[in-house]
């Protein structure tokens, strides 16, 4: 999820300490019209060392980005894992990690928030969703947790679970708006120069 709407600007202090000596990299994300980001993302069986080191990956990449929120598959693995920060400004750095996730309750009432998302660039709108969710979940040290989240939390956790799934936040928009905006992006794509060839 991009953290426009929440006006949040990418700060480089207070980074989130590795566990390991090699360095975090950041990954490349992808964007519509990519049509990996319709896929459906598989579970994790195990946390290892291998799952910890791409959470840290794709920590850094959403703060590079900025963004507040990433789902796997935004960088092209499709596994059900996701990664957020949805502190403020003003607050130390609070990178969470969530494999295979789950929504197990929503409450009735809604809650509408601007959205954004970094495989969607420069497009907000506001999006309804369930006010109050419960999320279970599997932690980096491979535990499973209970979350109830409201608040900006609940829109985030509903927005990238929802990424596991192929589902985007343009899905909850008028078929008008959506197909402007897929339009909009298949021409961008057309438009931008194919990638250099490897030669040699
Ligand atoms: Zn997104």
């Amino acid at each position: 999820m991009n953290n426009r709407p929440f006006g949040r600007p990418y700060r480089i202090d207070a980074f989130p300490p590795s566990d390991y000596l090699t360095p975090m990299t950041i990954r490349p994300i992808i964007s519509l019209p990519d049509p990996k980001l319709r896929e459906v993302s598989k579970p994790l069986e195990r946390v290892d060392d291998d799952v910890r080191r791409f959470a840290d990956d794709m920590l850094e990449t959403m703060y590079d980005a900025p963004g507040i929120g990433l789902a796997a598959i935004q960088v092209g693995e499709p596994l059900r894992m996701l990664v957020l920060d949805v502190s403020d400004r003003e607050e130390p750095r609070n990178p969470r990690v969530f494999i295979n996730p789950e929504i197990i309750s929503r409450s009735d009432t809604p809650n509408v928030h601007e959205e954004g998302c970094l495989s969607i660039p420069d497009y907000y709108a506001e999006v309804e969703r369930p006010a109050e969710v419960t999320v279970k979940y599997v932690d980096r040290d491979g535990k499973e947790q209970l979350v109830e989240a409201n608040g900006l939390l609940a829109t985030c956790l509903q927005h990238e679970i929802d990424h596991l799934n192929g589902v985007l936040f343009i899905d909850y928009l008028s078929k008008l708006k959506r197909d402007m905006v897929v339009r909009k992006f298949r021409k961008l794509a057309r438009d931008r120069p194919p990638p250099a060839r490897m030669v040699g």
